[in-house]
């Protein structure tokens, strides 16, 4: 049984495991999922057992997963009769229940924010009942920019592009299902298998999440350069494309360390590695020849300009389709 969310106890709030991601590589958030208490959604569920009623994760640490991340239930976990988030196949102890189910995101946002979701600590004091009873059954926090009554049962909504393009990957031979769901970005919506363009057919429309499979990544002084195996037709002749991603950007980056890792680990593993981006578009420019300055030749470029919506990651499931 996979979770579309828990309840995290020290936030407060109900998290995504892409947030729980972003929260433990956010290097200016004191947060590590392994210390955190992540309890059943369900408010009901939740507050009928202690706060040693716990959900686990799988994958929330991993910079560079395959296979899908998700909140899962503990040989140990217990839910009340009838919360919907009983798992109808309850794993045998020493069966490892990732084997079994975690092949796809099953919850897909139907829209990414760009605006990234705040959190605020719950205050250090909790209230104790006088009859030394457990703590009170913590209040739903109402202080969080964009936060939406009516997010209980799918995460709706989120600011981490890494949801969307998991779903993207892990549903990509479900073509019937990216045709039907729906995604929004800022003013456009568009269902999921079009909102997300091969690299290729970039010209076909701007503001979309483009993705293709990388050739090669760069390391130069300033900056990463990642070349795009396909080519972009303009006028019959083809044009590479490449992004640059400024290395002054990386540094002032609140998850520098973890960008680096996978990007080092993209340079480094040999491995098909797939890069999705939204916010920019690349356009035909003319740059200088390093053979022979004087002349210039054409290529589709772009400078990555949020590292949030930039991903390089291995998707199996995308290769020579
Ligand atoms: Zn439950």
């Amino acid at each position: 049984m996979k979770f579309d969310l828990a309840y995290c106890l020290s936030l407060n709030d109900k998290l995504s495991i892409y947030d729980v991601r972003d929260l433990n590589f956010d290097e200016t958030m004191d947060f590590d999922s392994t210390r955190e208490h992540f309890q059943c959604p369900n408010d009901a569920c939740r507050l009928a057992f202690d706060a040693a009623n716990e959900l686990g994760t799988f994958n929330a640490k991993n910079v560079n997963y395959v296979r899908t991340p998700h909140f899962k239930n503990l040989p140990s976990t217990r839910h009340v009769e009838g919360c919907p988030y009983v798992s109808l196949k309850a794993p045998a102890s020493g069966v490892d229940e990732a084997e079994t189910d975690d092949s796809r995101e099953e919850n897909f946002p139907s829209e990414l924010l760009l605006t990234r979701r705040e959190y605020v600590r719950k205050p250090p004091s909790p209230k104790v009942a006088a009859d030394g009873g457990r703590d009170e059954p913590p209040t739903p926090s109402v202080n969080r920019n964009g936060e939406q009554p009516g997010r209980e049962s799918a995460p709706d909504k989120t600011s981490v592009f890494a949801h969307p393009v998991e779903c993207f990957v892990s549903n990509f031979d479900d073509k019937d299902l990216l045709k039907r769901v729906p995604l929004k970005i800022g003013e456009h919506t568009a269902p999921y298998g079009s909102f997300f363009k091969k690299i290729e057919y970039l010209q076909d429309n701007k503001g979309l999440i483009y993705w293709g499979k990388v050739k090669e990544i760069k390391d130069y002084t300033q900056s990463f350069r990642i070349d795009f195996e396909k080519k972009v037709w303009f006028e019959k002749r083809p044009y590479s494309v490449n992004l640059y991603l400024s290395k002054k950007l990386i540094d002032s980056y609140r998850k520098r360390k973890a960008f680096l890792e996978e990007i080092k680990h993209a340079i480094e593993s040999g491995r098909e590695l797939y890069c999705f981006f939204y916010g920019v578009t690349p356009e035909l420019k003319q740059v200088p020849s390093k053979k022979n300055p004087e002349q210039t030749f054409g290529v589709f470029s772009a400078n990555i300009e949020n590292l949030d919506h930039f991903i390089v990651r291995e998707a199996p499931g995308l290769a020579d389709k």
